[in-house]
């Protein structure tokens, strides 16, 4: 198994995970309840998926 000839240095190591920093997650409004829900998903507050209700919204 290939072993690392040289240490990596910190400047090498930290601009390496520079790139790593979560991102904020996606928000897609909704075509029915211009709420916020996820992208290529049924929205889980009416129910509403490409126009059309797939699931009915639970009664209250
Ligand atoms: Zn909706």
């Amino acid at each position: 198994m290939a072993v690392p000839r040289n240490r990596t240095s910190n400047a090498r190591k930290n601009s390496r995970r520079a790139h790593h920093a979560k991102k904020p997650r996606l928000f897609a409004k909704c075509s029915n309840c211009e709420k916020p829900c996820l992208p290529h998903r049924m929205c889980t507050q009416c129910g509403f998926y490409d126009g059309a209700a797939v699931v009915h919204a639970k009664e209250e």
